[in-house]
């Protein structure tokens, strides 16, 4: 089946506004994408149609509203390959989903133990473990990254031992757009008996990731990054270690029975889901699932494929031209510096023109202090971008570049 980005793009409300004056060019996919009508109608038809309270009511519209939150964890749960429904919790987003955990090890730890970090990490996949790291006393470990903004794979037998309880990484950086080897990281960190919790902000948009294939103890991800609302997103977590955690909240929903003497708590997933959660988020999600199960993920890593390799054949052209992240393996994420002007310049003219870039750190301060920068400008692309819009990016680039330097 060809890929018709054109009639992909007409399912984008948003890919026809013109921003000063010029066509949107949406390139800051890695921060977050763009939602396609089936996703906002979803919103739009909860609050519409049956927008009820879910689990408690007896009465119709909170059936309904229960019913469809519910089937949208099942479509979470099979798109991911995740065997029991109970091990999908829905969480607000990655951020919420790492400290839930990382709270969740407080009591697991002492000052003996060691948890180990890789060097390519977003801050929410650092300082929720830092924190842990001072309430327990345990030590934080750094897996270092190389100059192709890959992991230093050979560096892991002097951060992993015995003592490592925990390893955390992201399946993508979202600064560079490399692929982490998270299976060699698995197999690895299960030898020592650590667990490991995957950070897969980025990845989920590019690939679909068969997290039972995977035997990752936690994956975390954002459905705003895949087509789907803000504030909304799962925790993965094998069934004993969910059962091991103890609530992150305490509230409405996560419990069994509450007496002033003592609260027993609810079964999984929902003693992780205290409160009334995002149901119109919940269902969107499911929706942005069926929207990209329909264009397939085969067919969107190989445009994507293309259009990284198109992207970057141009970019290079560019006298100055520098990029950061070119290990082999990467998804349609460049971070680029040209000569020594400033990312924010090259982003604000860029802005002027129409196109929507990251530049910046990134949330990731210390891929940024390895290569000794400020920052850099990111182009994220996203299976509704096309060649024209890699054309428009590289001579604005270009333009920058003469109006800066
Ligand atoms: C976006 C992102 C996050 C944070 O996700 P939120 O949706 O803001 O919680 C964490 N890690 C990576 C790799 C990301 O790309």
């Amino acid at each position: 089946m060809s890929f018709d980005v054109a009639a992909i793009r007409a399912d984008f409300p948003i890919l026809s506004r013109q921003v000063h004056g010029k066509p949107l060019v949406y390139l800051d996919n890695a921060a977050t994408s763009q939602k396609p009508q089936a996703v906002i109608d979803a919103i739009v038809d909860y609050y519409s149609r049956y927008n009820a309270n879910i689990h408690r009511g007896v009465h119709t519209l909170s059936q309904e509203a229960t019913d469809a939150y519910e089937q949208a964890r099942i479509k979470i749960q099979k798109h991911f390959n995740i065997k029991k429904k109970q091990e999908v919790i829905f969480t607000s987003g990655t951020t919420h989903g790492i400290n839930l955990v990382a709270q969740g090890f407080s009591n697991l730890l002492t000052s003996e133990d060691e948890v180990l970090v890789s060097a390519l990490e977003h801050h929410s996949n650092i300082v929720p473990w830092q924190m842990l790291c001072e309430r327990t006393g345990a030590t934080l470990k750094v897996l270092p990254m190389n100059a192709e903004g890959t992991l230093a794979m050979e560096e892991l037998e002097h951060v992993l031992s015995a003592k490592t309880k925990l390893v955390f990484v992201n399946h993508i950086s979202n600064a560079l757009g490399t692929i982490n080897p998270i299976e060699t990281l698995i197999e690895k960190a299960h030898a020592v008996d650590a667990a490991v919790l995957v950070d897969g902000a980025q990845a989920c948009s590019h690939i679909q990731p068969d997290l039972d294939a995977l035997d990752v103890d936690f994956y975390v991800t954002s459905a705003h990054k895949m087509c789907g609302p803000t504030g909304v997103g799962i925790l993965y977590g094998k069934e004993e270690w969910l059962e091991k955690l103890p609530p992150y909240q305490g509230g409405g929903e996560m419990i069994s029975e509450v007496t002033f003497e003592k609260t027993t708590y609810a079964e999984l997933p929902h003693k992780f889901e205290a409160g009334t959660p995002n149901i119109a988020g919940g269902i969107a999600f499911g929706a942005a699932i069926d929207y990209l199960q329909q264009i397939g993920f085969d067919a969107i890593a190989n445009y994507e494929a293309d259009l990284l390799a198109y992207a970057t054949e141009e970019l290079l052209k560019i006298e100055g031209m520098k990029i950061y992240g070119t290990g082999p393996d990467k998804t349609s994420v460049i971070s680029f510096n040209v000569g020594d002007i400033h990312p924010y310049d090259i982003g604000t003219i860029l802005d002027k023109l129409g196109i929507a870039v990251r530049t910046g750190h990134h949330c990731a301060q210390p891929v940024m202090a390895y290569f000794n920068i400020p920052g850099t400008v990111r182009a994220s692309f996203a299976f509704y971008n096309t060649k024209e819009e890699v054309d428009a990016l590289v001579v604005g680039v270009r333009k920058a570049q003469m109006m800066l330097s």
